[in-house]
């Protein structure tokens, strides 16, 4: 599903932000991005899904090659991957519903396709008697499933999530991962940085451990 042959990103000025990255990430996996801070995790992130370029290698979404698209083509990328992000950014002064059915209307998405996808959507992070309120109205967990709605609305195949629990406490950390597991049992491939260590540990999922712009671990080939 994403593969990464000897990719490099080098931001102007810096060190490489990333250094000869290879990994595969398989259709309906699951995996934790770690990293101390700075070790390149966003970077990674943002090349999946055309934020950013890489200046080197290959990165394949499902056998496509992304890093030989022109600009005018990532929308087509963003079809098919939900991101979340740690500020969730959320609109501000539209309502829950409104925010969540923004990828849809961008798409051009029929009325009632709208209503019923933000519903089923709304309804799978437990936030659907809320579709009226403000995101000001609501807790910062409440808020960041809002965030994973706006995600999947359009079922993509590929969530891509930059520390979502990064704002949170541990029980409601506890809440978003065990969602992201549900949407990963419906066949979503799912790739979560956090440098939330504790939150991992007792799971088993596959951790991908980024030192300084390098992979430095991988935990399906260390056990
Ligand atoms: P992480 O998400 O693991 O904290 P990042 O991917 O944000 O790491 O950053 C990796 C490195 O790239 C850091 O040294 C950071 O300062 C640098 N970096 C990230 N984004 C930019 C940017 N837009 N311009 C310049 N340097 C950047
Ligand atoms: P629809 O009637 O819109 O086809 P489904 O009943 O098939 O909806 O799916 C229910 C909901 O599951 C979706 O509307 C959405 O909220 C959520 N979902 C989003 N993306 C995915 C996905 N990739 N895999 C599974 N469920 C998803």
């Amino acid at each position: 599903m994403i593969h990464f042959e000897h990719v490099s990103k080098v931001y102007s000025g810096g060190r490489p932000a990333l250094q000869n990255i290879s990994f595969a990430l398989e259709s309906g996996e699951m995996a934790f991005l770690t990293g101390h801070s700075g070790a390149g995790k966003s970077t990674l992130l943002k090349l999946i899904c055309g934020l950013d370029r890489a200046n080197d290698g290959k990165i394949l979404l499902n056998n496509y090659d992304i890093t030989q698209l022109k600009k005018q083509d990532i929308p087509f990328i963003r079809r098919h991957i939900g991101m979340i992000f740690q500020d969730h950014q959320l609109l501000m002064d539209h309502t829950v519903y409104d925010n969540v059915a923004i990828p849809l209307i961008i798409l051009g998405k029929p009325a009632e396709e709208i209503r019923r996808r933000v519903s089923a959507a709304l309804d799978k992070v437990g936030l659907i008697d809320k579709m009226k309120f403000h995101p000001i109205q609501l807790s910062g967990g409440e808020q960041q499933r809002v965030g994973i709605a706006r995600a999947i609305v359009n079922k993509p195949m590929v969530l891509l999530a930059d520390e979502p629990t990064g704002n949170l406490d541990d029980k409601l950390s506890k809440d978003i991962l065990k969602l992201f597991e549900e949407l990963n049992q419906t066949g979503v491939t799912v790739l979560m940085a956090t440098h939330n260590m504790g939150l991992i540990r007792r799971k088993h999922h596959r951790v991908l451990n980024l030192n300084q712009g390098r992979l430095a671990g991988d935990s399906q080939y260390v056990g």
